[in-house]
């Protein structure tokens, strides 16, 4: 969380995005900060689902192919893990996109450098794409 503060001070002392007002700039900011947070709480939350799998089968030590219980506790394993590496994807994105609003390279689709919408960007604040490049 230090690291999130950090970075925040820093984007609130940067500049705007060349594409976008201060104002949605702001608004984008939060949202960011905001979708963060709550990935960061998705991820502590399936790392500890993950973690009490691990442990439910450590006590009645099963065997995935004999216990009738073992394929659904591996099926609900494969599908945390799934979701788990799909919400770090996510907050990696968001912290780049955080961390554009710092170096003011935000708001730039990174292939072809042209400004990327603001409606664009208020559905999906942590793209680093323009319509174009994305489709
Ligand atoms: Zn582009």
């Amino acid at each position: 969380m230090t690291r999130l503060t950090k970075i925040t001070d820093t984007a609130i002392a940067g500049t705007t995005a060349p594409s976008l007002t201060r104002a949605q700039t702001t608004r984008l900011r939060t949202r960011l900060e905001r979708d963060l947070e709550s990935e960061l709480a998705h991820t502590r939350d399936i790392s500890r689902q993950m973690a009490s799998f691990l442990e439910s089968r450590r006590d009645t030590a099963t065997d995935d192919e004999h216990d009738p219980e073992g394929p659904t506790l591996a099926f609900e394993r494969a599908q945390a893990h799934a979701i788990l590496r799909q919400t770090q994807l996510h907050s990696i994105e968001i912290s780049t996109a955080l961390q554009r609003l710092t170096d003011s390279t935000f708001g730039t689709c990174v292939r072809c450098k042209s400004a990327i919408g603001f409606a664009r960007l208020e559905a999906r604040p942590s793209t680093p794409y323009c319509i174009r490049c994305a489709s």
